[in-house]
């Protein structure tokens, strides 16, 4: 047994969400709750001085009844060790289940990885080749652009996807295949709009939550915890949209302007001198006080574990968009929901990702390629669809926005699961 289980919080979620559905049978539970197929793979690697190296790898297929399973890669070396690698790629592959089936875009749930720290071990470039292409070689019967289409995750990029597809063309006959996997990079068969999917997607979610609330995003204040890829861009949609950025932070620290901060110009100012901390016009904050200023719109964008029961309590937002993947802690969850907040729980508001890894996909297949703005605008109807399903799912059992997000989730691919029945 792994200590603080990963994939233990994940099938108490499914359970959860089977409560509110009134989902009785204990079969069909742990059905929806165990991944399809885990494999593990060893991954030989003659490393460049000469000497031979053993890595484990990991392909977690969590459900494919509503399409090809579709999730990440990591090459990362948790705390727990390998074993714990396991369940946590085994729960986020449930995740991705869930997630894909909130904003309704036709794929599974999957999660893989490999035991590695390619940052602090410092492989070279071509040991980081020799173990990608060697990772990709093991797990290549189990992919594909009909079976398993993963993407990049912690530690991983454009040119590792890039590598996954070359290797598993060159193993099928040297047929170009580049829906195999998403997150390529544009002159390799990646989307348009892919950078900015993640903060465009948690924009449009805090869109549909205003109108919800009736709350005008015209003037409506909005702090960033983060200023990295998710919510830089989450910040300059919102403020496309006519919001005021009051608040922001890095890993150096959190600053605040109530006159309002140009996104473009805080950008600007952090590639100069490495943070936001500084930026002309702002006051330095801590952590606590960023997270419980008085806004309109809450956008955690940076880390887990940030909103624990005491920050809950000092809360004084309207909406918060949880750009990052588990800010808020279970505890905090209640004392949230009866102060009225709206929480968009991270697996809505961070989909933007995967819906467009979801385009980048069906253009390979299709091999026709969008524009930005088509691109952009399927997205959204995906989101804002996802957002409507969940709210009114929150309205119907009168329950909180994380578990409407999975309840509704948990609907669909029991929908799918029913359609299609077992066999053999
Ligand atoms: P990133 O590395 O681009 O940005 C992370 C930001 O967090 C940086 O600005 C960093 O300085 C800041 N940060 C680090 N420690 C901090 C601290 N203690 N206080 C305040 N800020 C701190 O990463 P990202 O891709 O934007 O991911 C951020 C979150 O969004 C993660 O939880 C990630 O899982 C989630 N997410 C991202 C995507 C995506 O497509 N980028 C998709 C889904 C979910």
């Amino acid at each position: 047994m792994v200590k603080n289980d990963p994939f233990a919080n994940a099938t108490k979620q499914v359970n959860d969400a089977c409560d509110i559905l009134d989902i009785k049978d204990k079969g069909l539970r742990e059905y929806l709750a165990t991944p399809n197929r885990v494999l593990r793979v060893k991954i030989p690697v003659k490393m460049d001085n000469g000497k031979i190296r053993v890595f484990i790898g990991f392909r977690s297929q969590h459900n494919n009844d509503r399409g090809p399973y579709k999730g990440g890669i990591r090459y990362f070396n948790p705390e727990g060790g390998v074993e714990y690698m396991e369940r946590e790629v085994m729960a986020l592959s449930s995740w991705m289940t869930w997630k894909c089936a909130i904003v309704d875009v036709p794929l599974g749930g999957g999660k893989g990885g490999i035991y590695v720290n390619p940052k602090t071990e410092k492989l070279s470039e071509g040991e980081l080749e020799r173990l990608t292409r060697g990772f990709a070689y093991k797990i290549s019967e189990v992919i594909g652009p009909g079976k398993d289409v993963p993407a990049p995750d912690v530690y991983t990029t454009g040119r590792e996807m890039t590598q996954i597809m070359d290797t598993f063309s060159k193993l099928n006959g040297n047929v170009y295949s580049p829906g195999v996997i998403t997150g390529k990079p544009i002159s390799m068969g990646g989307s348009l709009a892919r950078n900015v999917a993640t903060g465009l997607g948690a924009a449009y979610c805090v869109r549909e939550a205003a109108k919800a609330l009736k709350i005008n995003l015209k003037g409506a204040k909005v702090v960033l915890q983060g200023f990295g890829n998710a919510s830089t861009f989450a910040g300059e949609y919102l403020e496309k949209m006519g919001s005021k950025i009051i608040a922001a932070s890095d890993s150096k620290g959190s600053i605040i302007d109530p006159k309002g901060i140009k996104v473009s110009k805080l950008i600007e100012y952090k590639q100069k001198t490495g943070s936001v901390v500084g930026f002309p016009g702002s006051k330095k904050i801590s952590t606590e006080d960023l997270l419980t200023t008085q806004c309109d719109i809450l956008v955690p964008g940076a880390l887990e574990n940030q909103i624990d029961a005491k920050i809950a309590k000092n809360l004084k937002c309207k909406i918060i968009a949880e750009a990052a993947n588990g800010p808020t802690l279970p505890e905090a969850d209640p004392i949230i929901y009866d102060k009225k907040i709206l929480v968009i729980p991270d697996i809505l508001a961070n989909s933007g990702g995967v819906c467009i890894s979801y385009l980048e996909w069906v253009q390979n297949n299709m091999g026709y390629y969008w524009s930005f703005d088509e691109v952009a605008n399927k997205m959204e109807s995906n989101i804002t669809r996802g957002f409507k399903d969940s709210y009114d799912m929150s309205k119907k059992h009168k329950i909180d926005m994380r578990k409407a997000a999975m309840a509704l989730a948990v609907q669909r691919v029991v929908e799918a699961f029913n359609q299609k029945g077992i066999w053999p």
